[in-house]
């Protein structure tokens, strides 16, 4: 049985910053179910869906080798830097009514604070970025239905005129859907007239959880999990690489993690086009789907140690085929974030400038973390930090020199790295001063 908090796991983690032994781990008190598989892909053997099934029902002591199993793996694999990228998020417009039910950012364009940016107003952000340090841009918006057939084009003509340098990392599997249905081409033609546009990228968002069942009840179907990996698999075949994202905590369960992960895993070992997995865990408080409460079972977001599972997990079925796994800050909040270094993660994701999709939805993480916070979170979590580009090409190594400060974009109300000035006590922790 778990008997341990969220803050025992909290304590966990950080106790494995400098690493540690898994051997020892996997020797010690974990099941002979789990302690068989982890041996195995410690081997070489790759987990099997089965397997991550039983590895996603793991607590306690078999956890604690799924975690050790997963941070050796990631050290294997990757080393201990960790990076991110420098990036803004220009989300261009917010009306939408593709109704997806976990979604609080879309708005009727007549409602209050409904927006559709200028494409003056997106390029003077890119070029805003761009004087912060930015070497990507993030643009991602509702699917307005008064958009032309050429709106997404003229963005990235627009951008690519203006900051030729900037890397454009653009329109998730759904926008891509929605523009080549407005110009009636298909998915791969729309993509090489992207492409030859200025794309560099795409967003993996829009996947949710590839199930259809699932996918129904969070989206009424209107992209379907077949449309999506074929987007996805066609941007591949065009050259253009993409993340890969799963958003989990809501009507799912391990069964379905384990079934997405592995269909990414095939995904990748056709087109080799991920260039990362990024778990996303459900932001619920402003979500339709949890306030309205329609469907029932309809859970808050994941538990702390469901969160553990999932980049731990990741971490060991996609090892080899996806080897850079992100923790997203500004879903988790940045002291979750960095304790899941110590659980198989190496990315800390975008320091995103202007952050508004999660913030609309609930989330309470801010809209930025500087690249000089980043470094010291990275650091104070005992690992080296790096900022790289969207692609993972290492750009500069924190080694002996700091990012140059800035202040952030917008004035926060929310310091990112006060934690770092708190620390958790377990249980453990507590009882020990208390004895001593
Ligand atoms: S998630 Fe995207 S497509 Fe769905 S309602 Fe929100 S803005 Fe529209």
């Amino acid at each position: 049985m778990n008997t341990m908090t969220d803050l025992d796991w909290l304590a966990f983690l950080a106790s494995r910053r400098n690493g540690g032994d898994p051997a020892a781990l996997l020797g010690g008190a974990a099941s002979p179910a789990v302690r068989r598989i982890l041996s195995r892909h410690l081997e070489g053997a790759e987990i099997s869906l089965d397997e991550g099934q039983v590895l996603f029902e793991a607590d306690g002591d078999d956890l604690k080798a799924v975690v050790a199993a997963a941070d050796h793996v990631r050290r294997e694999r990757v080393g201990d830097a960790v990076s991110f990228v420098v990036t803004r998020n220009i989300n261009f417009t917010n009306v939408c009514y593709m109704g997806c039910r976990f979604c609080g950012f879309a708005k009727r364009r007549e409602e209050d604070g409904a927006e559709l940016l200028a494409l003056d107003e997106v390029t003077r952000r890119a070029e805003v970025a761009a004087q912060r340090g930015a070497t990507e841009v993030c643009i991602q918006g509702g699917l307005h239905p008064d958009l032309t057939d050429h709106h997404y084009l003229d963005i990235l003509a627009a951008i690519k005129a203006r900051v030729p340098q900037m890397h454009v990392h653009a329109f998730s599997p759904f926008e891509i859907w929605y523009g080549s249905k407005k110009r009636h081409q298909a998915p791969a033609d729309y993509l090489r007239e992207l492409k030859a546009a200025g794309l560099g990228s795409i967003p993996g968002t829009a996947a949710e959880i590839l199930d259809t069942e699932v996918r129904r009840q969070l989206t009424r179907n209107k992209l379907s999990a077949e449309a999506w990996v074929e987007i996805v698999r066609a941007a591949h075949g065009v050259g253009l690489r993409s993340t890969s994202t799963m958003m989990y905590g809501h009507v799912d369960g391990p069964r379905h993690w384990a079934a997405h992960i592995d269909l990414l895993r095939s995904i990748q070992k056709e087109t080799g086009g991920f260039t990362e997995f990024v778990p996303l865990g459900f932001v619920h408080s402003e979500a339709p789907l949890y306030m309205e409460r329609e469907i029932p079972g309809v859970r808050a977001g994941a538990t702390l140690t469901e969160h553990i599972k999932v980049h731990a997990i990741a971490r060991l079925m996609l090892a080899g085929w996806i080897d850079n796994i992100q923790v997203s800050w500004v879903k988790l909040g940045p002291q979750t974030g960095q304790a899941l270094l110590a659980a198989g993660a190496n990315d800390f994701g975008g320091t995103l400038m202007d952050e508004s999709i999660s913030r609309s939805a609930g989330a309470s993480f801010g809209e930025e973390i500087t690249a000089a916070e980043m470094v010291s979170i990275i650091r104070d979590a005992g690992r080296e930090p790096v900022r790289r580009s969207t692609l993972y090409v290492p750009l500069e190594r924190y080694i002996d020199h700091d990012p140059v400060a800035l202040p952030p974009l917008k004035a926060r109300a929310y310091d990112p790295i006060l934690f770092l000035q708190k620390r958790p006590q377990s249980t453990c922790d507590r009882q020990e001063r208390v004895h001593a």
